[in-house]
């Protein structure tokens, strides 16, 4: 895409290993955090962001138990660990319309996974998750009216649904770890599939106005930004003889890279087949992530990552997600194989590299020993038997998006 020795000229800092800790050995390399002792709220909130971007309180938040904390110390009650727990990939009940979603849930009724609803997050543990509206004619067909439109009113019920559980709309890094500190839980915006972005620029800008702060460009059809590794119809085992051309990344689609930079929104490469994957790290100024992924050398799966596009998404500093996904043969079949992704994506490109998203609402089905958004604790406790350290679990679980999410959008600060 032209965009070759541009992605490495512009691109403004390579993330170093950091296989020791968390933290500790980036705040080597910047000296940005002497002085903040580990533990405290303090540090975290500077190390959180890599610079000291608020007022930084005086007292240390809580004591360290045996690296968790302890559950009195944070009003969401569930904790199971001292840092930020992030789902980096779910979906509210709102993405399609309550029959749509009855006829969909009935489809899949031996194998979906119970509903999961916002209010629901305190109990789980799970301190944001970036809420999905889903933007490609699988979803926005239902709702009987033009696509961008249905867009525009899923993304109303995600925020309604939100208000009436009490939990924060964050539009930034800074206001998720605002609403941590304060006991409460957040949510980010996305939207899955930019379809009805059209070859209308100025949607990316609108998405951004509503609050939306993470597109996944291309969900399960081609559309004018770059094309899909696995189309809707291959799912349900149905053949595309007559797919055109896999093109890549378009041109109208790099504008709408170089849109999402300047604009500060996270560009999620799940859905993307290569040519687009490849074809977004080299365009993008600042991390990518792959939210919900695995790696295709632990399983073949178009949904998987190979090596090269594990690579290219870590070149970017950015994450790739374990997916708890499992259906008809395809997805991790149970935590053991989880791990085996996470092990293997750990020793391709590092810990810094790995989060979660476990796409609760938007599966017919999840692995063995998964059965929703409580269990997300589940996987932290098998990360940690895997044999992966507190601090590497805490990043996976959590900081390490939260790293992603400082630097794509680092310029907005206290919450409305
Ligand atoms: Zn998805």
């Amino acid at each position: 895409m032209g965009g070759g020795c541009r992605g490495i000229t512009r691109r403004r800092w390579r993330r170093p290993d950091l296989s020791s800790g968390p933290y500790d050995a980036r705040s080597r390399i910047t000296g940005r955090h002497g002085g903040r002792r580990r533990g405290t709220r303090q540090y975290r909130v500077a190390v959180a962001f890599g610079h000291e971007s608020r007022p930084a309180t005086t007292e240390p938040a809580h004591d360290h138990v045996g690296g968790l904390m302890s559950a009195e110390a944070h009003a969401g009650g569930a904790r199971f660990q001292e840092g930020v727990v992030v789902d980096a990939h779910v979906h509210t009940t709102d993405y399609l319309p309550a029959f749509a979603t009855s006829v969909y849930r009935w489809a899949t009724r031996r194998t979906v996974p119970p509903l999961f609803f916002l209010d629901q997050l305190a109990s789980a543990g799970v301190d944001a998750v970036v809420a999905n509206a889903v933007g490609d004619r699988a979803a926005t067909a239902w709702w009987g009216r033009p696509p961008w439109r249905a867009v525009e009113e899923q993304l109303r019920r995600i925020r309604v649904q939100a208000e009436r559980a009490h939990v924060v709309l964050a539009t930034s890094a800074v206001q998720v770890q605002q609403a941590f500190d304060a006991g409460r839980m957040a949510i980010v915006l996305g939207l899955e599939g930019g379809d009805g972005i059209g070859m209308h620029l100025s949607r990316v800008d609108e998405l951004f106005r509503w609050g939306v702060r993470l597109l996944i460009p291309v969900h399960l059809r081609d559309n004018r930004i770059g094309t899909t590794c696995l189309p809707w119809n291959r799912y349900l085992g149905i053949p595309s003889p007559f797919r055109g051309r896999r093109r890549g990344l378009t041109e109208f689609g790099g504008a709408v890279i170089d849109r999402m930079n300047h604009l500060g929104m996270i560009i999620d490469v799940s859905h993307s087949d290569a040519a687009t994957l490849h074809g977004i790290a080299d365009r993008s100024r600042s991390p990518i992530i792959a939210s919900h992924s695995g790696a295709r050398r632990v399983e073949e799966f178009a949904r998987f990552l190979d090596d090269n596009e594990i690579r290219a998404v870590a070149r970017t500093g950015g994450v790739v997600g374990l997916w708890p996904y499992h259906y008809k043969g395809h997805g991790a079949a149970d935590l053991d194989a989880l791990m085996r992704h996470a092990r293997y994506i750990a020793d391709l490109v590092g810990p810094s590299h790995l989060c979660l998203g476990t796409d609760i609402n938007g599966v017919p089905g999840m692995l063995a020993g998964y059965r929703g958004e409580e269990d997300v604790r589940v996987i932290a406790a098998r990360l940690r038997s895997a044999g992966f350290s507190q601090d590497d679990t805490e990043k996976i679980m959590g900081g390490n998006f939260m790293r992603v999410f400082a630097e794509v959008a680092p310029h907005e600060g206290s919450s409305s």
